[in-house]
This record gives C-alpha cells, structure tokens and sequence, in this order.
C-alpha cells in the first residue's frame, strides 16, 4: 500500500525539540493569562503591569544587545560629558539602590547591571535598556546644558528600567503576536520575533524596521519616578518641566529622535507639575 502526498506544499521536518519549545511557549502564555500570573506592580506608583517574561531571560536579552551595540557604534571616552554622563548616572542608580534597600525592596534590582555611555552621534536621543543599559547620544547635551539636565534624562530613563516597561512591551506584544499565531507559524517564527520585539521594545526598534512606541501610561510613570530618583539624589526636580520646555522649542527647529519614543512634551509637563510637590519631599 502506498501513499500519494496530494499536499503541494512539502512536508517539514519538524524537530521534537522545536516542537516541544512552541508547545511549551503556548501552554506557558495560556496558563499565565488564565491564572493572572505575570502580573506584577510597578514601585511607588502601585500599578499593576504584565511582565511574564523571567528577569533572567529579560537581562540576558538585553546585555547582549547592548554590549552589540557599544561594538558597533563610537562610544566616546574620557571627555567632561563623557565622565559627566557616568558621573551622574552612578550617582541617581545609587540613590534609587539606597532606597529600595532602606525599604526592603532590593530584590527588585537583583541582576540589575548599570552602565552609562555616550554615544559619538548627533541625534538628539537618549535611551535605557532593561537591567540598567543607558545610552546618551551626544547631540542630547546641548538641550540637557548642565547638570540638572542630564539627571533629568538620567532619572526618567533609570525609571523606565526600575518600573520594567521593556519587559511588560514585550509581554503585551508577545501575547498579542504568539497568542494568535498558528503552531505551524509560531515553530517558522518564534525566534525572529523574539528578537524583532526585544529590539522594538528596548527602543531599538529602528533599526529592524519597526519601533514599539512607549504608551502614554509608560511616559507619565517614566515621567513621575524620574523626578523622584533625581530628588533622591539631590537633583532639583523643578528643572524637568524646564528641560522638557527646551526639548519642545528644539522640536520646533528639528523634530528630535527622543521624540519620536517620547513624545508631547506640553501633555507631560502638567502631569510633572502634579507630582513635584512629592518629588520635593525626595529632595529636602
Ligand atoms: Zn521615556
């Protein structure tokens, strides 16, 4: 007896390893949406956010990407903004580690694996990938001026790693995409997804093409922690609506990069106004 393969399409051999790999994803993203597991809140602000994907899946991504990056582009060492980007972003991720270990929440950061460059570019831009990978790009230093300036970028792109925003992007992305995939197409997929939807969700979306936007949400909280942690390491908050003034005038010339994943600067300085009275309790 023989039989005759009428499918025009060829059959794929498909390994038990890749096939075990799907099942297990699927099941994973099934279980963790029916029981509401991968929830977790975000510190200070109290939000509850999705983040199911393990911190140490999340850091591995991440570290690597960065340390890719730093290869490939001209990182600038040893001049005044150089040693003042690392000056000032070890002195607000100290601060923030000082208090989440005053209040028992040091666990948050564990694996968390600070570093700040600057980058030989002149785009107006700065960003954070998770686990503390910061990059200023020099044509950011001008708008930021002094100081204060640059903690202020600083401190909102450290709160976008505290408060985990790139893993609970990925998480919403990756229910959206695998949970309405076929299995046939998550097995061809699966990896070059991933890896599209990191990129997108570290801010480097860019460069594959596409680009997950920060959500409103993710901004104001960004926004709010940032005026905090720059209080907590005697930063005067009162300077972030300013920078963010300057940033809006410099739109006007030039539409910056930092724009295009953070965007409205007249929305958010009302919305750091209401904060600034708690952000100077931080400070005094
Ligand atoms: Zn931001």
């Amino acid at each position: 007896m023989c039989r005759i393969n009428n499918n025009k399409y060829p059959i794929k051999t498909i390994s038990s390893l890749k096939l075990f790999k799907a099942f297990r994803n699927i099941l994973f993203l099934l279980i963790v949406s029916i029981l509401g597991w991968g929830c977790s809140t975000v510190p200070i602000t109290g939000r509850k956010q999705v983040s199911f994907i393990p911190d140490s899946e999340m850091l591995a991504m991440s570290f690597n990407q960065y340390a890719q990056f730093i290869r490939n582009n001209k990182v600038i060492e040893g001049t005044k903004d150089a040693r003042m980007v690392k000056r000032i972003g070890q002195k607000i991720s100290k601060s923030v580690e000082g208090y989440f270990a005053q209040k028992n929440m040091a666990e948050h950061l564990k694996g968390y694996d600070w570093e700040f460059n600057l980058i030989d570019n002149k785009q107006v831009n700065a960003w954070c990938m998770p686990g503390g990978k910061i990059a200023f790009y020099e044509g950011i230093m001008p708008v930021c001026q002094d100081d204060n300036g640059v903690a202020v970028v600083m401190a909102h792109e450290i709160a976008h790693a505290v408060a985990r925003h790139g893993n609970e992007r990925m998480s919403q992305q990756l229910s959206v995409q695998l949970g309405g995939m076929v299995l046939s197409e998550a097995l061809e997929k699966e990896e070059e997804t991933t890896k599209n939807l990191a990129m997108a969700a570290f801010g480097l979306g860019a460069q594959v093409g596409y680009l997950l936007p920060y959500s409103r949400t993710h901004e104001s909280e960004a926004d709010e922690l940032g005026l905090y942690f720059m209080a907590m390491a005697n930063y005067d908050p009162r300077g972030a609506p300013e920078f963010w003034k300057r940033m809006n005038s410099e739109a006007g010339a030039r539409p910056p990069e930092f724009l295009s994943t953070h965007p409205h600067p007249e929305n958010r300085i009302k919305n750091m106004e209401e904060h600034m009275q708690k952000a100077l309790e931080y400070y005094e």
